[in-house]
């Protein structure tokens, strides 16, 4: 890689020059031949070029961050944590701008990109209190004269994979709390939206992060390799697909890493026929489409329990007709964006293909979706598929777009049986107005979130993201206290003092 002087990214020239990787301080373009194009999803523009970096690159970077390391790791919380309270000013000052940012490369709205900033913002605030969240523990005289005390202790260099659906909350979830616990770390964005997390690092650097700290390495698969086998690495935080997950969770701790890695999600949504029926449709509705039904916390299938189906799918299927389709990128943005890329909208609709051939049916298409002042731009409608079965492809795979699926049965147990058999177990919500229905819901679903007429149960910063199964590979999982112990590990030292020259006074008979 040829080094050039560091230039800002948001300040170079065009937009169509690969992005710049940041190691050890300075932002340089890497000269790697392959590249890979960032759009614009609202208008289906090219927007940036992510440059695919290898094992030369992630080197650098790496040897860079472990050099940093050592005196970063020796900084006294509190020094870190004034960084991060500067970072926390810096990024409210240009929330607005950053919000864009994220609607322009993801395509999702202002509101859900607010959202996105927010959260990650919440990280932020929660890594703050860093010195009260690595406090270790004493205790005195676990034996006469002897004393036990564990801390927790940074790890060295860490490193965080991301995917395109959240590009300021899950870099987010990763780096502040990493650095905060005085860990080096290496960042590597989705190679689908990395400008606003370049901006996120800008606005750090800003705050005064010493060089090395942090660098980010752009790439894909190749450069995800390099980082799992790198033998400076000690900790790889990973959010993605559920393949992609188990992959870098079985190569990683194969290389002796410590791994958490978050995979996909086929989150359930109950209606009892008991529910709220006008608050439960506003859940629905925000749980499937939100984000254009990219978030691993979707409520992508709406199971209905006894007559509630009768009740629900009329005012549901008007709610969604209803929803505005289009550019979010604008001022006034549309409800509802587009999805990321071309292919994953021609992997949507054919998903919605096959649910029909295998036997259920539509209730609102949303296939084939014209916008017309942006005819370019990736769309898909809100799309309703009922009468879905558990053994069908748009049931068992991971749609993750615009499109809810309807799931009938007779009664609680059977519909609880059905959810329980899935190999994920992210999310899972009910809308009852019944405590012992709620109840037994919570106690028996399998998945690690839960939301009671709560429509997308997302913890915030200081809880656990708890998935579970093929939704989550590792043991501790991102945000709340888990966070502090995977990127630190407990140090536990018993100690004794003799009183000077009178040998071991406490043992003698
Ligand atoms: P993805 O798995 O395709 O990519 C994620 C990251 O892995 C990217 O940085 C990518 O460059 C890298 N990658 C992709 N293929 C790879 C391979 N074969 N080997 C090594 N690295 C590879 O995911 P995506 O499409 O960017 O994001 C959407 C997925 O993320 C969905 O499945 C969604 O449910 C999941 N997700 C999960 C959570 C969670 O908390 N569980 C949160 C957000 C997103």
């Amino acid at each position: 890689m040829t080094k050039t002087a560091s230039v800002s990214p948001s300040e170079k020239s065009s937009s169509l020059d690969p992005v710049a990787n940041f190691i050890g301080g300075k932002w340089s373009v890497p000269k790697t031949a392959k590249t890979t194009p960032v759009y614009n999803p609202s208008t289906g523009e090219i927007i940036a070029q992510t440059p695919m970096c290898g094992e030369k690159e992630v080197d650098l970077a790496v040897k860079d961050a472990h050099r940093a390391f050592a005196d970063w790791s020796e900084t006294p919380p509190v020094e870190r944590c004034r960084i991060l309270f500067r970072y926390k000013m810096y990024l409210e000052e240009e929330f607005e701008p950053l919000a864009r940012s994220i609607c322009r490369e993801h395509g999702k709205n202002i509101m859900e990109a607010r959202g996105d900033l927010r959260r990650g913002i919440e990280v932020v605030e929660y890594a703050c209190g860093i010195p009260e969240l690595l406090k270790g523990e004493v205790l005195e005289n676990v034996a006469r004269g002897i004393d036990c005390e564990m801390v927790r202790q940074a790890h060295g260099v860490c490193v965080g994979i991301c995917p395109y659906n959240f590009p300021a909350l899950v870099p987010m979830w990763m780096f502040p709390l990493a650095i905060a616990c005085g860990n080096s770390f290496i960042l590597k964005l989705s190679e689908k939206v990395p400008l606003t997390g370049i901006r996120l690092i800008e606005l750090l650097e800003k705050a005064g992060l010493p060089p090395g700290v942090l660098n980010v390495v752009h790439g894909g698969r190749e450069c995800v390799d390099a980082l799992l086998t790198h033998p400076l690495v000690r900790a790889i935080s990973f959010v993605g697909s559920s393949p992609v997950a188990k992959y870098i969770f079985d190569k990683g701790t194969q290389h002796g890493k410590r791994v958490q890695a978050a995979g996909g999600a086929k989150n359930y949504v109950f209606v009892l026929p008991d529910a709220d029926f006008k608050n439960s449709v506003t859940g629905l509705v925000d749980a499937a489409f939100g984000c254009a039904g990219q978030r691993c916390m979707a409520g992508s299938t709406a199971v209905t329990i006894g007559q509630a189906a009768d009740r629900l799918l009329e005012p549901l299927a008007e709610v969604v007709k209803a929803i505005e389709v289009g550019p979010t990128d604008r001022t006034h943005g549309a409800r509802m964006g587009a999805v990321i890329s071309a292919q994953h909208l021609e992997r949507v609709s054919g998903l919605i293909s096959s649910g029909v051939k295998e036997g259920a049916s539509l209730l609102v298409d949303g296939r084939g979706l014209k916008v017309k002042e942006a005819p370019q731009g990736f769309y898909m409608g809100p799309t309703i598929v009922d009468r879905v079965e558990a053994k069908m492809e748009i049931a068992r795979e991971e749609v993750f777009g615009p499109v809810l699926n309807i799931m009938r049965f007779a009664d609680l147990d059977a519909a609880i049986e059905m959810a329980n058999a899935t190999p994920f177990g992210n999310g899972a919500c009910i809308y009852t107005q019944s405590g012992k229905a709620a109840r037994e819901f919570k106690h028996r679903i399998k998945a690690g979130m839960v939301g009671i007429n709560v429509g997308v149960p997302a913890p915030l910063a200081y809880f656990p993201f708890s998935g579970w199964d093929h939704s989550f590979f590792g043991d501790l999982h991102l945000q709340g206290k888990e966070a502090i112990l995977f990127y630190t590990r407990a140090k536990v030292t018993t100690s004794r003092w003799f009183r000077h020259g009178e040998g071991d006074i406490w043992h003698k008979e």
